[in-house]
């Protein structure tokens, strides 16, 4: 885009890690401004309307959270409208979606699973939600469609100098255990909570720029969690909980915990579980869900930028920061989902200036991403076969695909048995996986399952019910034998039952 030869690596899939575990919150985070990080509030509130309007309206839809008051406990009332109020300026949203301050009963009749003991009050406001696998892999699409070489399952396992600067990189292609080099005249470590290893591939004794804290989420079926709203509860610390329905499932999340272990395993455990049932049980009535009905979970690392080891998880400032290495290793680190475009655009602009090339202003600001771009003129047959799709397989193509969804139509069009569900109430059919593999890089099943579908949380139980179909089908597009089929079957549902039974 700016005239680089690039090359993207990924150890894994594409957002294998955090970039598949966040609150998939687009927002400019309500929580920073009592913390007064005025700054990151109102970039990410730009960057939430950029997507949302510009960028990928196909995957950022809008939220409407509802906060609940309680006395004694969260945010005072003051505190509150002050806060909706700079959130709602920083926006620059319509009067229309501006927030809304509401009586205790207002509160109750839009929530009746609100327990009303204590309740002093409330407010509605408008936030985002989005994919966030899916806005990491367009992001990908798009950086291979303006001419980058992307890989995923390429893990970079060291580098080698030429004339005391970093010349190239050991990269091992992780599908088939053979290595190979990548050189280049800079190099990007943007590895999550990964950073400080790739710096230590340079500098063994480099001091460790980050702290990670873990963050869970819990996913419930609606009927065990069946809130009408999207809420926004407190703990009894102050600490923000969100609750938010999607489809036949509420997610709920996330915690906050220092984290020391290996971050290739990071998973929810029993306290993450019994906090956030802690959280509900203070303040929903009825039957609230126990542990026994978590449908899944994902647990994921914040890469904090180190301030202070003393500071609670929650008030570290979650701003990225950018450091130079003495061999010419560019690091980015922290910062969040809702801002990837304007950290992206700093670390380029960086670049150019250490590279000495001009490149002029970055155009990603305005150029939507892949799939809400229009369609180019193309096989006639692709966009009549959309139309034929029944409403509810359309619209789940057009929310998951945007103007892409023809190019699974397209597949669907030489075999009409590929519209049909991968499994019943399966929100994925069938011709979904053979575009994962040929058009999005799909290797595995859980790739398919987990980011190209997000089916893990959004439909677990559909997706276990799914995955011999799944299966069966990528071992006949890419080749593997029976044992192999298995196994990536077997695997899967392993790992579901693991994020069930925390
Ligand atoms: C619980 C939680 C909730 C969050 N909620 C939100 C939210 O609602 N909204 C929001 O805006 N942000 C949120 N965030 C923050 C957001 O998810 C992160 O800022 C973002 O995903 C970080 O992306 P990243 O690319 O830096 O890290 P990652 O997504 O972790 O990517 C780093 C990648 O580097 C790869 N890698 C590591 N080592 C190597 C190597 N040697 N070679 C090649 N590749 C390597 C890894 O495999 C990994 O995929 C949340 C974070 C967490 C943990």
């Amino acid at each position: 885009m700016r005239g680089l030869a690039v090359a993207m690596l990924e150890a894994r899939d594409f957002a294998a890690e955090t970039s598949s575990r966040s609150s998939k919150l687009i927002h400019g985070g309500l929580r920073y401004l009592p913390q007064f990080q005025f700054r990151l509030v109102r970039n990410a509130l730009r960057e939430r309307e950029r997507l949302r309007r510009l960028t990928a309206p196909h995957l950022v839809r809008p939220v409407r959270f509802l906060f609940p008051l309680y006395r004694g406990r969260g945010f005072g009332r003051g505190r509150m409208v002050a806060g909706l109020f700079l959130y709602d300026l920083f926006a620059r949203i319509p009067r229309s979606e501006r927030h809304r301050s509401l009586s205790a009963e207002e509160v109750l009749e839009l929530e009746p699973m609100l327990a009303g003991e204590g309740l002093a009050g409330g407010a509605t406001y408008c936030d985002a939600w989005a994919d966030d696998a899916r806005i990491t892999l367009e992001n990908v699409l798009d950086a291979a469609l303006h001419g980058a070489a992307v890989a995923n399952y390429a893990s970079v396992e060291g580098f080698s100098r030429m004339g005391g600067r970093l010349g190239a990189a050991s990269v091992r292609d992780r599908l088939s255990g053979r290595g190979f080099e990548v050189r280049a005249r800079l190099f990007v470590n943007a590895a999550g909570p990964w950073v400080d290893d790739v710096r230590r591939m340079e500098d063994r004794a480099v001091a460790p720029c980050i702290r990670l804290t873990k963050g869970v989420h819990l996913v419930f079926p609606r009927e065990r969690l069946p809130v009408r709203e999207s809420l926004v509860l407190s703990d009894d610390r102050d600490r923000i909980v969100f609750v938010m329905p999607h489809g036949r499932y509420v997610l709920v999340g996330t915690t906050d915990t220092d984290f020391a272990g290996d971050p290739a395993v990071v998973a929810a455990d029993r306290g993450d579980v019994q906090y956030l049932l802690d959280v509900l049980g203070q303040t929903l009535r009825g039957a609230v869900p126990g542990a026994a009905d978590v449908a899944s979970s994902f647990a994921g690392l914040r890469a904090l930028v180190t301030t202070s080891a003393s500071r609670a998880p929650s008030s570290v400032p979650r701003e990225e920061v950018l450091l130079d290495s003495d061999a010419g290793m560019i690091t980015v680190a922290g910062g969040k989902l809702t801002t990837h475009r304007e950290i992206a655009e700093k670390v380029v602009n960086h670049a150019l200036k250490k590279l000495g090339r001009a490149g002029g202003k970055s155009p990603t600001a305005i150029t939507p991403l892949p799939g809400a771009r229009p369609l180019q003129a193309g096989d006639p047959s692709a966009a009549k076969a959309l139309q034929g799709l029944d409403p509810i397989t359309r619209e789940i193509l057009d929310s998951r695909y945007g103007s892409r969804a023809v190019r699974v139509a397209a597949i669907i069009a030489g075999h009409p048995a590929l519209a049909a569900p991968l499994a019943e109430g399966c929100s994925a059919v069938a011709g979904e996986v053979l575009h994962a593999i040929r058009d999005e890089m799909a290797c595995s099943l859980a790739d398919f399952m987990v980011r190209r579908t997000s089916l893990v949380w959004r439909a677990p139980l559909e997706a276990v019910a799914a995955a011999p179909a799944a299966a069966s089908l990528m071992a006949r597009e890419l080749g593997w034998d029976r044992a192999r089929e298995e196994a990536e079957v077997r695997d899967f549902i392993h790992d579901m039952q693991r994020r069930r039974s925390p």
